[in-house]
């Protein structure tokens, strides 16, 4: 039943010109495996020339100018026979000529056990991340109701796949509109960080980003534009928020309050909930003393005000983790002064590509070079799969764990280090100011082009790392007492990464409340199911947050998929209600803390960071190859469930 939803490549109608012009941007490798769509002609991937190497968004392999150019001239010729025979692509089904591509596009060897999962990633043969429902009959998929919590990235994905089921959903959202963290986070200069043409639904991709790495418009258009395309729209219900949910033990359904943005609340029967909530929704406000008292404007970035003007005011912004970091190069020159508060520096990589437009010829190549965008993808996501894992562990017996935690981690010091050196020039009092005191990798590393550091070293930017003594009236007081008179500040702080489905009451078995199981250790088998809360089904749950690569998306639809085949396994024993067994959850959970306790992240030189909770412990990240988490979350097996 695996139906392509991919769009298929346009008929090529231009001439050789045109062509060729577009030729001038493509990626000569990805160029490469789409000629062997068009030609059947493997020879090139025992050709001399082939790419030498991949890295995070390098998309030339490090090819020669003269091989691209040699390239570039086979594929013209390639691609006009193509064109004059009518556009018949080649479809390559063989798993080890599939793997020999794999492998030639980012010049290593790709294991076999990574080319089922990377297939279905490049949908290169229909999406086969559908379940198949034919064994069920259609009147007792509609009679069956599913409650979605939130509308973003995940919970458009679940609509999607929820109608294609034929089942009964219903969307809530307490927006206007989908899209979640796209839909909210409007500050200056938002954008995504994952390569676009991989962060977007495999099955559907969209060839006209207009940047490699879009701003939030873009992105919220993408969300609104999918619930379109895929019909989903009339289950959503906007303005309205989840305030409770319980289950009732009698029935085996899910009670769920709801509130509308007028006050008025309702109720909603549901046999299964998923949560699509997010991790960083709710805006965290600092602790400082005098917050309230500040007379001009403040806001936090995830909910800045489309009145305010930033044009020639003064404007404080604390924090310096990744929103603060796109806000303050995008306001740098408009603003007359700003103070830019850090409590803790962060690590950044170069990525010189970050605020690259998408030129037309390679927007061209998306639309008309078959399976050329699919390619593309899998040229994206390679070198941010499990490559980077096993360098992310603590080595106990690395000498310098004050700044490194393994001779991997001391290079990559080394190379982020150098990076910011180049750009301070002789400025040694800011570069003390920037390199961060805790090892690489262990928060939230930070995609830059030089845009940060050159905001920070323009005339009227002060970046202060004194710590804040108090708020006042007036604007913000240092440690050294002095103060920086603001009209506007940003706080630039975050989220409440660690509260879970919160501010929600989620009221399980027995009346036992999820925030009171969790407490400050959220946990759930896999991330997504939760002992004593049958039938819910968490995406981006507890210990899924991604911090060494991959893309969220990726792991929202492994964990849709897995939740809609629970559903599936309820309906097809005429079970009413499942829950993962305790002891599985136990297990689980004992192996994935086993596993993040020796971890970058969980290093003792880490002070702050929204990847541990309150008492330093990791909760919301995952430690898992994506290849496993991949492999476990194709289907629910029955025995981790008990059914009722
Ligand atoms: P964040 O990474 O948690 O950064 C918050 C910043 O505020 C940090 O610099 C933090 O300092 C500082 N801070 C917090 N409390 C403070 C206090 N009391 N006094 C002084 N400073 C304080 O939050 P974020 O920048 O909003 O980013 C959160 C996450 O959202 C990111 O890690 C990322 O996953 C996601 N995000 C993604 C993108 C993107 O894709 N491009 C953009 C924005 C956000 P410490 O470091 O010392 O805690």
């Amino acid at each position: 039943m695996t139906q392509a939803l991919a769009p298929a490549a346009e008929k090529i109608t231009d001439d050789n010109a045109a062509i060729e012009a577009a030729l001038a941007d493509a990626s000569i490798p990805t160029l490469m495996l789409s000629m062997i769509h068009m030609s059947g002609d493997t020879a090139l991937l025992d050709g001399g020339i082939r790419p030498l190497g991949v890295y995070l968004n390098e998309v030339q392999g490090y090819m020669s100018e003269e091989d691209k150019a040699s390239i570039r001239a086979q594929a013209l010729d390639v691609i006009t026979r193509y064109r004059d025979n009518g556009c018949q692509a080649v479809p390559i089904k063989d798993p080890e000529t599939i793997r020999r591509m794999m492998s030639f596009l980012v010049a290593e060897e790709v294991p076999m056990d990574y080319v089922p999962m990377m297939l279905e990633e490049m949908e290169l043969d229909g999406d086969a991340r559908q379940l198949d429902w034919d064994d069920i009959p259609a009147d007792e998929r509609a009679d069956f109701h599913v409650t979605v919590i939130g509308g973003g990235m995940s919970g458009v994905l679940a609509a999607i796949r929820l109608k294609e089921a034929g089942i009964d959903f219903t969307v809530i959202e307490k927006n206007a509109g989908v899209g979640g963290t796209w839909y909210e986070n409007r500050y200056p200069g938002c954008r995504v960080d994952v390569g676009n043409h991989f962060y977007c639904y495999s099955f559907a991709p969209n060839h006209d980003w207009s940047e490699y790495f879009a701003r939030q418009p873009e992105l919220q258009q993408y969300f609104e534009d999918c619930i379109d395309r895929f019909g989903v729209r009339e289950h959503f219900r906007f303005n309205t928020e989840v305030v409770k949910a319980q289950f009732d033990e009698s029935l085996q359904q899910w009670q769920i309050t709801l509130r509308a943005h007028d006050g008025s609340e309702s109720q909603l029967d549901s046999n299964a909930m998923i949560s699509a909530v997010g991790q960083l929704n709710r805006p965290k406000l600092p602790d400082i003393k005098g917050r309230e008292s500040f007379a001009g404007v403040s806001m936090h970035s995830a909910q800045w005000r489309s009145d305010v003007d930033v044009r020639g005011k003064r404007v404080a912004v604390i924090g310096t983790g990744a929103s603060a970091f796109q806000l303050v190069p995008t306001i740098a020159d408009e603003v007359e002064s700003l103070a830019v508060y850090q409590r803790s520096a962060p690590w950044m990589f170069p990525n010189i590509d970050y605020h690259r437009e998408v030129e037309e010829g390679t927007k061209w190549c998306m639309k008309h070079l078959p399976f050329y965008s699919r390619w593309y993808r899998f040229l994206l996501f390679w070198p941010a799969c499990d490559g980077l894992l096993p360098s992310l562990k603590i080595d106990p017996n690395w000498p310098h764990q004050d700044r490194s935690i393994n001779e991997m981690n001391e290079m990559v010091r080394e190379v982020f280090t150098d990076w910011m050196k180049q750009q301070v020039g002789d400025d040694e009092a800011l570069l003390a100011k920037v390199v961060p005191d805790y090892v690489p990798l262990a928060k939230r590393t930070l995609q830059d082009n030089g845009s940060w550091l050159s905001a920070l070293k323009k005339d009227n930017v002060e970046l202060n790392n004194l710590g804040i003594r108090e708020i006042t009236e007036q604007g913000v007081i240092d440690s050294n007492g002095e103060l920086f008179k603001a009209d506007i500040i940003v706080f630039a702080t975050g989220f409440h990464a660690n509260k879970f489905l919160w501010p929600m009451e989620i009221v399980g078995r027995k009346g036992i409340k999820l925030n009171e199981q969790w407490g400050e250790d959220p946990a759930a088998y896999l991330g997504i199911t939760v002992p004593n809360f049958p039938n819910l089904f968490c995406l981006y749950g507890p210990g899924t947050n991604l911090a060494f690569g991959g893309s969220l998306i990726f792991h929202s639809e492994c964990e849709v998929r897995y939740a809609l085949s629970a559903i599936k396994a309820l309906l097809q024993t005429g079970n009413k209600a499942m829950e993962v067994r305790q002891t599985v959850h136990d297990d689980f959970q004992q192996r994935l803390q086993g596993e993040l306790s020796d971890m970058v992240w969980s290093h003792p030189s880490v002070k702050n960071s929204w990847y541990q909770n309150d008492s330093g412990k990791v909760t919301v990240l995952s430690p898992w190859r994506l290849r496993d988490f991949w492999e476990w979350t194709k289907a629910v097996s029955a025995a981790d469930y008990d059914f009722v």
